[in-house]
Parts: structure tokens; C-alpha cells; sequence
């Protein structure tokens, strides 16, 4: 019989079932398998994959797991995503970006609140968001894990919690984009950047109250909503100041 070892390190074990955590795994097989359909077997998303190492020697996901094989697999983290050489991914990304998948919809207007590049659509289908993800580079953002097995994604990341508010706390800890939050900069509807505009070329469009109280507008460039810091501004800013208090 062929037998391989795997061991899964650090937050890799997140998606192992509990008697396989942390420990040395026993994998028999008879047929040939490259090592990324195996380590995806195991419900391991190649996505979280930063480097395999066989017998001591780094390899890459099209390696064919060989009989007695001792294999190491270690996941990303923030800062060999953004800083450092990275092993198995095949570009560095200099600008952090997003694509959710339909199921993140809180999730994204609170990135599109901290102003983060963040495209959200809720009728994506998975092959759409995988493409976007491939030819903007962007970094998929899912709870599907058969959407990051997708060869065609290679920046992905599987949300670990499923309450929005933590969740925008675990993608800044994940990307380590604490210091590059920039708040109310993006229109929270389309994505599109924000820009001042004068009074006088939306007075009409806003309700009587605001006319007479508020001076200070901005307007999406992409699909010209209005934003002023209205009754719902101070709600949003105690939103970001509380997001911005798990960075310290
Ligand atoms: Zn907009």
C-alpha cells in the first residue's frame, strides 16, 4: 500500500475536522494525485496554501504525491502576503483590492466604508467572481470553499466568521490593513470614489431639512449619489472607530 503525511500548520487546521487537527495525517492512495487535489481533499482550499514542502524541499501544487512522502504545508499570513517572497503565489500584490461572493454583502459596505476597493454585486455567479478575481487580481473573499479550490483563483481567502462585524475585523487582521483604513471615501451603494461638490448643484435633490442645516456634500463619481454627515454619520463613525479599536 502507498502511504503519504501530511501535516497542516498553524490556521490550516481551521478547516480540518477535529481528530485531524494538529496532528501527523496518514493518506493512503492508489491512484496518481497532484498534491493540490489532495491537500483539497481534505477541504483545504489552495487559496490559503503559501508553502508545501515534501521531505524538506518546497514544491508546487502540481507536484504527484509520491509513496512515503512527508509533507509540511504552511498557510499564508499577512505578511508574507503583502511583503514578502511568497512560494507558491504567483504574483505579489501591491494594491489590496476585493471581490465578494454574493453571500457578503454586510461585509462589503463596511470595506467600501473604510475605503477599501471592494467589488460586490449580488447576482455574481461563481464563475464570474472567479475570473474577476483572477484578471483584476483581486482577492476573493468567500465562505465557499469550493469557490477557492478553483484553479483559476489564486488570491482568495475564506472568511472564518460568519457575524459581519468580526468579519471586517478578521479581513483587516488578515491583511494587516489596519493603517490603511481611509473611511468615507467610497459610495457605499456602487463602490465608485466620493468627491466634494457644491451645494448649489444638488440643493434640489435633498430633502428640506438638510438644505437648511447642512453645507458639505460629496457625490459618487460613478453613480452620483449624495452623501452629508447627516443623522446616520455619527452611527458610521462610532462603526469605524470600533472596527479601528481591535487594531491596537
Ligand atoms: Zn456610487
Amino acid at each position: 500500500m502507498t502511504v503519504a503525511y501530511f501535516q497542516f500548520n498553524a490556521e490550516l487546521n481551521d478547516f480540518l475536522p477535529r481528530p485531524k487537527k494538529q496532528v501527523k495525517i496518514s493518506y493512503s492512495f492508489t491512484e496518481r494525485a497532484s498534491i493540490k487535489d489532495v491537500i483539497e481533499s481534505f477541504g483545504v482550499p489552495h487559496t490559503e496554501v503559501d508553502c508545501i514542502k515534501v521531505n524538506g524541499k518546497n514544491v508546487d501544487f502540481t507536484y504527484i504525491v509520491q509513496d512515503e512522502d512527508n509533507i509540511n504545508i504552511y498557510p499564508i499570513s499577512a505578511t508574507n502576503l503583502i511583503q514578502s517572497k511568497i512560494n507558491l503565489r504567483p504574483k505579489r500584490l501591491n494594491i489590496i483590492s476585493f471581490v465578494l461572493d454574493i453571500h457578503l454583502g454586510k461585509l462589503a459596505t463596511s470595506l467600501r466604508l473604510l475605503g477599501f476597493d471592494t467589488l460586490y454585486r449580488n447576482d455574481y455567479d461563481d464563475e464570474e467572481l472567479a475570473i474577476i478575481s483572477h484578471q483584476q487580481s483581486r482577492i476573493l473573499l468567500t465562505r465557499d470553499k469550493g469557490l477557492l479550490m478553483r484553479s483559476l483563483v489564486t488570491h482568495g481567502y475564506y472568511v472564518r466568521s460568519t457575524n459581519p462585524q468580526q468579519q471586517i475585523v478578521e479581513v483587516l487582521r488578515r491583511f494587516d490593513l489596519f493603517n490603511a483604513v481611509s473611511p468615507f471615501q467610497r459610495c457605499l451603494r456602487c463602490n465608485g470614489l466620493l468627491e466634494p461638490i457644491a451645494k448649489e448643484f444638488i440643493v434640489h435633490q435633498l430633502p428640506e431639512t438638510v438644505q437648511l442645516q447642512i453645507d458639505e456634500f460629496h457625490r459618487c463619481q460613478d453613480c452620483g449619489q449624495v452623501y452629508w454627515k447627516g443623522s446616520h454619520y455619527e452611527r458610521l463613525q462610532q462603526f469605524v472607530e470600533s472596527v479601528l479599536s481591535n487594531g491596537n
